[in-house]
């Protein structure tokens, strides 16, 4: 009993701090084009550098902001330059420091309509953040000549976003799809949900958008979706091509889809068991 007591107080401990990689440093670097990446070695954020200024896709947690902003520095741009944030989707681990980047630097928050009520919420590790635009399902983002589409990927929150963007990257133009989060959380609710009666629902249709999006660069919410430290050091070994990736991006959805469906039916058939 002891042994199990303090099993369980070391995961509920490792669960509260999240991964190591989480508030890791890691090198700043451009995946292609203007596109860059200048996120921990786990929370991933992305700048899209144009001539209006910078796009930041996550902020990841407020203790995450300095090391966001030396990278952004480290490859020459401006903090002071971000004029647009986006999320991945609303938790702490992608969201959490929103609020002050654009305090910060006057840039204009915008989130997908449903998690909104989340990004403005100042309940604990919310960012109580003013959304500035609305977005819907299909909506671009455009500045400097850049344009990226929001789709709604919803199931892991309501709003769940998956950005897509065409990057030139010298005569090439490359499909990148940043992954909002396909993943079932531990304790998530599948069957019978009271606030979320749709859930299940949302994730069939999210997988079935995800199988749609054309990806060359295949990046997401987390470094961990897409391989990020593995292909970075081949990077760094002289493939530029490192994270073009379209095999490894179908084979991480149809992966995800599977363990989605293997969790929805065995909640369905625990649903179905009657309570002795
Ligand atoms: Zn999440």
């Amino acid at each position: 009993m002891r042994i199990l007591l303090s099993l369980l107080a070391g995961a509920v401990a490792l669960f509260a701090q999240g991964n190591a990689d989480w508030h890791a440093a890691f090198p700043a670097f451009k995946v292609a084009g203007n596109l860059y990446y200048v996120g921990t070695a786990d929370l991933a954020v992305y700048l899209i550098n144009t001539p209006q200024g910078n796009i930041l896709i996550n902020s990841d947690f407020e203790e995450d902001v300095p090391t966001i902003k030396k990278s952004i520095e480290q490859l020459g741009f401006k903090y002071g330059d971000t004029k647009i944030i986006l999320i991945s989707h609303a938790h702490g681990d992608h969201d959490a420091a929103t609020g002050i980047i654009k305090k910060d630097t006057g840039a204009k928050l915008m989130i997908m309509d449903a998690d909104v009520a989340e990004e403005q919420s100042t309940a604990k590790g919310r960012p109580g953040a003013k959304v500035d635009r609305i977005l819907h399902d299909g909506d671009t983002v455009e500045l400097g000549g850049s344009k990226l589409v929001a789709h709604l990927t919803p199931g892991h929150t309501k709003g769940c976003t998956t950005w897509t963007m065409q990057v030139r990257d010298g005569a090439r133009t490359l499909n990148a799809v940043i992954v909002g989060s396909p993943n079932v959380n531990p304790g998530y609710i599948l069957v019978g949900n009271k606030d979320y009666p749709g859930i299940a629902d949302d994730y069939v249709k999210t997988f079935a958008v995800l199988k749609s999006l054309p990806c060359d660069l295949f990046l997401g919410a987390h470094g961990a979706y897409f391989g990020l430290k593995a292909k970075y050091q081949k990077m760094k070994a002289g493939d530029a091509n490192a994270f073009i990736d379209p095999d490894g991006y179908k084979a991480y959805v149809a992966e995800r889809d599977s363990t989605f469906r293997k969790e929805w039916e065995r909640q369905k058939q625990n649903a179905g068991t009657p309570a002795k």
